[in-house]
């Protein structure tokens, strides 16, 4: 659906560069990870992680 992909990508923060979004990863207390997206050409960060349930210990 192209009008709620928009809506993620305006609701998200971005990233103007891999750079800032692999930063943003590593200061989350949980596992992210960047993705470059196709609407705004820009970074968001996804906390899907095909099929891995990783969670960081929160504390
Ligand atoms: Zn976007």
């Amino acid at each position: 659906m192209k009008s709620t992909r928009l809506r993620i990508c305006t609701a998200k923060r971005r990233y103007l560069t891999q750079e800032q979004a692999q930063a943003a990863v590593e200061r989350a207390t949980i596992i992210l990870r960047p993705y470059r997206c196709d609407r705004c050409r820009q970074f968001h960060l996804t906390s899907r992680t095909k099929g891995k349930r990783i969670a960081r210990p929160v504390g």
